[in-house]
C-alpha cells in the first residue's frame, strides 16, 4: 500500500491511497463514521428553565454540539472499570450552563458552557444554543461521554468521510483538433488549452462524469475518461472532535481488532467441529 498526503489542515485530510481495493477502503470509511468514538453530551439535568423551549429540545441541541475529545484519557462507558450508570472521572465530563437575560433578548452561545476539563470543550465558541428574553433563565448540568456514531449521529467524529476512484484522462493527440468543446463543458475546470493543445490542469477534481467525452465531436472521442485500478482519493472532514489523522489511525486500529476477532471466532468454530 502507498499513501500520499495531498492536503491536510486542522479539520481535513485528503489522501491518495494506492494498492487497496473497494472493500478495504469502504470498511475504513464506515468505521470512521460509525465506530471511532468521540465525546458528546448524553444526559442533562435541568435545574431551571424559564425559556420558551422545552427541556428535551435544549438537551437535544446540547448533544449536537461537537466537543473536543481526548481519547487517551477517557473510557467508553461500557468499558470503564467503574461499571456505574452515573459514570466516573474516567468516563464522564460535567459541563454546566448558568445564563440569564437581564436586559432585552440575548443569544446564549457554546462558549458559555463551562467544562470541568478544559480539554473537553465545544469545538467552536459561536454555536447558538438558545435565545433568552428578558428575565428568562437557564441553569443546567450536562454529562458528556464517549460514544459511537452507530448509536447516535452526535458521536460521529466526522462530518464527511468519502472516497473516489483516482481518475485517468487520456487525450489522443492524433484525433484531437483542440476544438475546446471538452474544456468548455467540464464542470470542474479540469481541462485547459495551452499551446494549441488540451492539457489536464487539475486531475484530482475530475468526477468521472464523462461529459467531456460525450461532447467531443470526434468518433471515437479523442478524450477517454477512466480510473486507475486500486487507487483512491480518500477525504476526511472532522467535526473538530479529533484531528482527521487520529480518526484515520483509530479506524485502522478498530478494523485490525475486528479482523482479529473474526479470525479467532473462525478458529473457535473449527475446534468445536473437530
Ligand atoms: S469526466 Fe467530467 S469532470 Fe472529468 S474532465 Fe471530463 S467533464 Fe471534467
Ligand atoms: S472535444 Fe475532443 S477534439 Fe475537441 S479539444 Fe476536446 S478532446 Fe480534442
Ligand atoms: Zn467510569
Amino acid at each position: 500500500m502507498e499513501i500520499e498526503v495531498l492536503e491536510k489542515d486542522d479539520k481535513n485530510i485528503r489522501l491518495l491511497i494506492r494498492g487497496v481495493n473497494v472493500p478495504f477502503i469502504n470498511a475504513l470509511r464506515r468505521i470512521a463514521i460509525a465506530e471511532v468514538p468521540c465525546m458528546a453530551i448524553d444526559e442533562v439535568v435541568m435545574i431551571e428553565n424559564s425559556s420558551i423551549l422545552q427541556d428535551e429540545i435544549i438537551a437535544h441541541r446540547l448533544g449536537l454540539i461537537p466537543l473536543k475529545t481526548d481519547l487517551d484519557s477517557y473510557n467508553l462507558p461500557e468499558k470503564c472499570p467503574c461499571k456505574s450508570e452515573l459514570g466516573c472521572n474516567l468516563c464522564r465530563v460535567t459541563l454546566t450552563l448558568d445564563v440569564e437575560s437581564k436586559e432585552g433578548t440575548r443569544t446564549v452561545h457554546s462558549d458559555e458552557l463551562k467544562s470541568e476539563n478544559l480539554d473537553i470543550v465545544p469545538v467552536s465558541d459561536k454555536i447558538p444554543i438558545i435565545k433568552l428574553a428578558k428575565e428568562q433563565r437557564l441553569r443546567l448540568e450536562a454529562y458528556a461521554r464517549l460514544g459511537k456514531g452507530k448509536n447516535h449521529a452526535k458521536w460521529q467524529p466526522v462530518s464527511m468521510c468519502t472516497y473516489k476512484y483516482m481518475p485517468k484522462i487520456e487525450i489522443s493527440s492524433k484525433n484531437c483538433d483542440a476544438c475546446e468543446k471538452c474544456v468548455e463543458i467540464c464542470p470542474r475546470k479540469v481541462l485547459t488549452k495551452a499551446e494549441n493543445k488540451i492539457k489536464i490542469q487539475d486531475l484530482m477534481e475530475c468526477t468521472l462524469c464523462q461529459d467531456c467525452a460525450e461532447a467531443c465531436p470526434q468518433s471515437p472521442p479523442a478524450i477517454e475518461i477512466s480510473h486507475e485500478e486500486n487507487a483512491f482519493i480518500f477525504n476526511i472532514e472532522s467535526t473538530g472532535a479529533l484531528p482527521p489523522e487520529r480518526v484515520l489511525s483509530e479506524a485502522v486500529k478498530i478494523l485490525d481488532e475486528q479482523l482479529k476477532e473474526f479470525g479467532s471466532e473462525i478458529k473457535v468454530k473449527k475446534s468445536e467441529k473437530s
